[in-house]
């Protein structure tokens, strides 16, 4: 449904699967402030002046060079962004700090290495340091005057990272920790003057410590050579009886595992923002290749395979640019509401964005995959050319594809985004029993073919109503025919997890498109109307397509034939004229000479 009054409280995570929403409901970067523009513009133009003329010399791992701009973003208060005003930041609301991560993430390594800096580097101890800890660390932090890193993995645990080997142990004078282990692929960890480490105290009880640059027993391994994000520094971290002070112990002992997942859910929201902005630039630099290469005797742009591909970037990007600033906003009001019941700051923010765990993993995957599509036909319009060292598109495509793997992999966000919907089902957080039982009953009854295709998008809503009740119907066969077992059966879980971040995304580029519409007059959401019809269309053959895999998986007989019926009917999208649809989104922005919607 699209009317303008809000039926609801914002939805709680994971709650969209089973509510509809409607137009009022839907924060957009259409509602930017004038404030909010300015900063993002401040973040791009930070990025064309003071990051691109010198890529060369960053990826070349100058020394000196990356903490220096890290200094100037600070002097610019980039680095303090959502960090309080009492400690030294500018205490701005978290739709604004996405904003920035957006804005700086054209600049490859730069990009990582400030989001490394403001994100993992930081947090940890802005959200669980005590008041010294505090004062002591984030004012400075806030200005770039001290660097920050984080060190989780080690060689023998990644995605298994509560499987860490470093030992912290008392001294016998109970002053210090001993820490003795190993870190590896640490961002950052080559100049920066503090890490937050997880080390296990007495062997088992995971925790995080502040480690300062220079302490005793404390090394660093020399430079990586990776395949992109060359500029980013990334070393190993040896720890030999290295001595932490006990004040440096963060948040509680055996309470690491708390900290470490807290701060990754923040980061996969920014991850995916930070790919957004750096999947526009792509997307720019290939607009403005297309409209000058010349080929039989005119601009490649000219050319209906190279419109589809152009617009096909812009589609995936507008859509992921829906679903983060939805979820930024449900995040802001989330930690208002937490503030004034009383809870205090770092309570807050990290309680909002436990509540969307599952939309911050599911925007990590989408956000990483559109910005490897975009880098990747990138590549494709500049031929032979998008091969060359010499053009920026290579660098792009190389510098892109640690994004699904940091962060949490993203199967392991895949699987997480199943297991943590069916656990809030489990908690009784969410209801999804209910929906699912009403999903399998309508399976049963004569299809309704009623028209009730009224107003703007009445028939796209529909669809996204159906293609909801495909994920109820596949989930709850899948868990009631499973149970326990299923957590075994991986491949079940993607395809649920791809019905899921298809489903969620195409809804928040629904709404947004239907606002607009409402707001401006259904002519001047045209090409937005294109991006989303375009992109529903394509999304009711992938999630009918997960559906079936899934369902073929674990169900036969009449089950089976019902299901897959179901699956049909939920998946049935309107015939669309979509290649004329892609021309005139590809035509407006080759037009414009760049991404612009
Ligand atoms: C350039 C770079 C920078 C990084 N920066 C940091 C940093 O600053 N701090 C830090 O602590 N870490 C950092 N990392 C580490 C990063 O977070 C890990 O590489 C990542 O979590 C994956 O762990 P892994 O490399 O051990 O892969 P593994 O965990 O060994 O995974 C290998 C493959 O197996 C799959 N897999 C693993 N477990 C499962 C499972 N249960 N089910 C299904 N599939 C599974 C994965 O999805 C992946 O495809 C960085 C890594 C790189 C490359």
């Amino acid at each position: 449904m699209s009317t303008t009054v809000s039926t609801q409280a914002a939805l709680k995570g994971g709650e969209w699967i089973i509510k509809e929403s409607n137009t009022a409901d839907i924060y957009t970067p259409e509602a930017f402030n004038e404030e909010q523009k300015m900063i993002m513009d401040m973040c791009t133009s930070f990025v064309k002046t003071e990051v691109l003329p010198l890529i060369e010399r960053i990826d070349n791992l100058e020394p000196g060079l990356m903490p220096s701009l890290l200094d100037k973003a600070g002097e610019q208060g980039l680095l303090g962004i959502s960090i309080p005003e009492d400690l030294g930041g500018l205490g701005k609301d978290f739709v604004t700090s996405t904003l920035v991560n957006e804005g700086l993430g054209g600049g490859f390594s730069f990009s990582v290495a400030i989001a490394a800096h403001t994100g993992i580097g930081t947090l940890p101890i802005l959200y669980f340091g005590t008041e010294a800890q505090k004062q002591k660390y984030i004012p400075r932090l806030a200005t770039g005057e001290w660097k920050g890193s984080y060190g989780l993995t080690e060689p023998n645990s990644g995605s298994d990272a509560l499987s860490a080997k470093t030992t912290a142990k008392l001294s016998a004078d109970g002053k210090h920790y001993l820490l003795n282990g190993q870190k590896c692929w640490i961002t950052n960890g080559g100049f920066a003057d503090v890490y937050t480490v997880f080390a296990k105290v007495d062997g088992d009880k995971f925790t995080a410590f502040i480690v300062d640059r220079g302490i005793e027993g404390f090394t660093q391994g020399p430079e990586e050579h990776k395949m992109g994000i060359k500029g980013s520094s990334t070393v190993q971290l040896y720890f030999q009886d290295a001595k932490v002070p006990v004040e440096n112990v963060l948040g509680e002992v055996g309470k690491g595992h708390i900290i470490a997942f807290n701060i990754l859910n923040i980061g996969r929201l920014k991850l995916c923002a930070a790919a957004l902005g750096g999947a526009k630039s792509a997307a720019t630099t290939s607009i403005e290749y297309a409209n000058t290469r010349e080929q039989f005797k005119q601009p490649i742009a000219n050319f209906g395979a190279m419109k589809h591909k152009i617009a096909e970037m812009a589609i995936r990007m507008w859509v992921a640019e829906s679903a983060l600033y939805r979820t930024a906003k449900w995040i802001d009001e989330k930690e208002q509401e937490l503030l004034s019941s009383g809870k205090p700051f770092n309570e807050a923010l990290l309680g909002a964005a436990e509540e969307y765990a599952i939309e911050c993993a599911m925007l990590k995957v989408f956000g990483s995959e559109v910005l490897d599509f975009v880098v990747d036909e990138g590549v494709q319009i500049h031929g032979g050319n998008g091969f060359s060292a010499e053009y920026i598109i290579s660098r792009a495509y190389r510098d892109s594809r640690i994004n699904r793997i940091f962060e949490g992999t993203n199967e392991i966000n895949r699987l997480l985004t199943v297991d943590m919907v069916l656990k809030r089902a489990m908690k009784g957080k969410l209801d999804l029993m209910g929906p699912a039982m009403a999903v399998q009953k309508e399976l049963m009854s004569i299809p309704d073919f009623g028209s009730g295709d009224e107003g703007a998008f009445a028939k796209e809503f529909k669809l996204i109503a159906n293609m909801k009740k495909a994920i109820l119907m596949v989930a709850g066969a899948a868990v009631q025919k499973l149970m326990m077992k299923i957590e075994s059966e991986q491949e079940i879980l993607m395809n649920i997890a791809d019905m899921a971040i298809n489903v969620f995304h195409a809804e928040s580029a629904l709404l947004r498109v239907a606002k607009m519409a409402e707001a401006q007059g259904e002519q001047s959401a045209a090409l937005q109307t294109d991006i989303v019809k375009t992109y529903l269309y394509d999304t009711a053959d992938r999630v009918n397509k997960s559906g079936r895999d899934a369902i073929n998986a674990f169900a036969e007989g009449d089950e089976q034939r019902m299901m897959l019926l179901g699956v049909k009917r939920f998946t049935k999208a309107e015939p669309f004229n979509t290649k004329d649809a892609r021309r005139r989104i590809a035509d407006k922005l080759i037009a414009d000479n760049r991404y612009s919607l």
